[in-house]
């Protein structure tokens, strides 16, 4: 007998904590169960009741190809033929590392991992080592997985010092991870006047995404280069989704902005749990066994992993990044006109194939202006959207995503939904 999402979830939720491995999958913000899905290709999911689902969420950011692409699953096939893990370097770790550091310059060696997590969380570690300073500065809003450094709220003053986001986290383990509002370069600079000497460096995500999507201000970035360079801090970018996303070569590549290190997750592994992290060699030599700032894995360069990354960086170099920045800019457009025509303040908030309508009428740029977002219609947006067959991220602070597997009669579909919703 086929099981529904229903009894799929209340078992789930005797044996899982909260019936999901992931918190927001759970749906609670918008007021609803989840639905599990049987499988999944190209722009659809399909449910275990058999619901077919538009996708926008596209496994969080990963599935920049679409789902089970063609040639990333051959590849995957393929690579689990001949072994799922070895414990010992294999040929796809090699070439998918030269094909990381073509795409993107800055990075003269990568070291792979299972997580976006671990890459931030190694990251600042090989930061800190390299530095032989202390403090991060990160800014409210952004995340950078879920390791406890990074896990910290700003009370209410710019530039104090943190308090721990999650219980779990010693407050000691937080005291070194400095808050700054995203895009306010001023407030960054007075953190720099009080503490650049101390700082190992500066946590960013160059177009955020987890707050919905909130591109960064004209210079922002490169003034926190500027002022990296002056203070002797690194410059790290985690583009764990930016990375492939809003460029071929990240947003380091689409801003012209060189970090000093650069974390990689989600499109990278094509799918598979891959994290990266890498930049100038003369930093990342400090890493084991060439150095002494020690990071490892057992399933690290995982060859059935690598294979899928490898494959879903070949595609996507040969695709047109431009035409999809288009097509994707045209459906959030209209379909902000169709939610103002019902009377509603939007805000659109667009880079790439990431996108994020904010039910405001005041431009965001942070999170404090995210968080001016009405979370009561996205909520009722959301249940009515899914019932129609279109899958958003079940948070209003999230981006909407979009691949290379979507159609046009999908983005049709999509706004033929928006137009009937009563909101
Ligand atoms: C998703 C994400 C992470 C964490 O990656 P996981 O693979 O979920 O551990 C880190 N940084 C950013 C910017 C992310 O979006």
């Amino acid at each position: 007998m086929a099981l529904d999402s229903k009894t799929l979830f209340e078992r789930a939720a005797e044996s899982i904590p909260g019936g999901v491995n992931s918190p927001v999958r759970a749906c609670r913000s918008v007021g609803c169960d989840p639905l599990f899905i049987a499988r999944a290709a190209g722009s659809r999911m399909w449910t275990v009741e058999g619901l077919e689902l538009i996708d926008y969420v596209m496994s969080w950011g990963p599935l920049l190809l679409g789902h089970s692409d063609a040639a990333v699953t051959q590849a995957v096939h393929a690579a689990v033929d001949r072994g799922a893990s070895f414990g010992a370097p294999c040929r796809d770790e090699v070439l998918l590392a030269e094909a990381v550091e073509r795409a993107m310059p800055a990075m003269d060696l990568v070291r792979m991992v299972n997580s976006g997590t671990e890459a931030a969380m190694s990251a600042l570690r090989l930061a800190r080592g390299f530095t032989g300073r202390d403090k991060v500065l990160k800014f409210e809003g952004c995340y950078h997985g879920h390791s406890d450094c990074f896990l910290a709220s700003a009370g209410s003053g710019v530039a104090t010092l943190s308090i721990p986001g999650t219980p779990g986290v010693p407050a000691d383990f937080v005291k070194h991870t400095l808050l700054c509002p995203y895009n306010d370069l001023g407030a960054a600079q007075r953190l720099f006047e009080g503490h650049g000497r101390d700082l190992a460096c500066v946590i960013v995500e160059p177009v955020a995404g987890n707050m919905g999507c909130v591109p960064p201000a004209e210079g922002f970035l490169q003034g926190l280069r500027a002022l990296c360079d002056q203070y002797g801090a690194l410059l790290v970018f985690d583009e764990v989704i930016t990375g492939f996303r809003v460029a071929f070569g990240g947003a380091q590549a689409r801003f012209g902005v060189t970090p000093d290190l650069t974390c990689l997750g989600k499109i990278i592994g094509g799918g598979f749990p891959v994290g990266a992290y890498g930049g100038r060699r003369e930093v990342m030599e400090r890493i084991a066994p060439c150095g002494d700032v020690y990071q490892a894995g057992t399933l690290s360069g995982n060859p059935v992993a690598m294979a899928a990354g490898l494959a879903t960086l070949e595609r996507l170099s040969g695709l047109d990044y431009g035409a999809l920045e288009r097509r994707t800019l045209a459906l959030a457009t209209e379909l902000k006109a169709v939610f103002e025509a019902k009377g509603l303040p939007v805000r659109l908030n667009h880079t790439a194939s990431m996108f994020t309508l904010f039910f405001t009428a005041e431009p965001v740029t942070d999170f404090e202006s995210a968080k001016a977002s009405n979370t009561g219609v996205y909520s009722e947006l959301y249940r009515q959207m899914r019932l129609a067959g279109i899958n958003l991220a079940p948070s209003g602070f999230e981006c909407a995503f979009t691949s290379f597997a979507h159609s046009d009669e999908d983005f049709g579909r999509t706004l033929d939904a928006a137009r009937a919703l009563k909101l």
